[in-house]
């Protein structure tokens, strides 16, 4: 008697939903680092769980915000170039340094425009 089954309803917190949620995002992540890489493109780190892909001319936050998904987004757009696969902690570092990862062990792996000027700097001073 106008009772709906509650299944039926759309969920956004249901354990099985958010499980079914992540599985997809999952799947766009792994085709993202299928393209750009399954390794810190500076350190080598293999750890797929602290991957992010980065905007290697800086600007990624900026990006993030003009798009929901950068994985998405870089699926539609046929994988551009100017991105690179970077652990979390390159990652961060990356970004609180100014654009080149503070790392003394894996210093000039990384080179952008930035950490190339950085280094010859750096090579001159020694
Ligand atoms: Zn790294
Ligand atoms: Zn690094």
């Amino acid at each position: 008697m106008g009772e709906r089954p509650l299944e039926q309803k759309t969920c956004k917190a249901c354990n099985t939903c958010l499980e079914a949620n992540r599985s997809k995002e999952a799947k766009v992540r792994a085709q993202v680092l299928d393209h750009y890489g399954w390794e810190c493109a500076c350190c080598g780190d293999p750890q797929a769980e602290f991957l992010q892909i980065d905007h290697v001319d800086g600007g990624g936050s900026q990006h993030r915000k003009e798009i929901p998904s950068t994985y998405r987004w870089l699926i539609r757009n046929g994988f551009p170039d100017g991105f690179n696969t970077l652990c979390a902690n390159c990652n961060v570092g990356k970004h609180i340094n100014g654009g080149v990862c503070p790392s003394i062990t894996h210093e000039g792996r990384y080179m952008t425009a930035s950490s190339r000027v950085i280094t010859e700097t750096r090579a001159e001073a020694l």
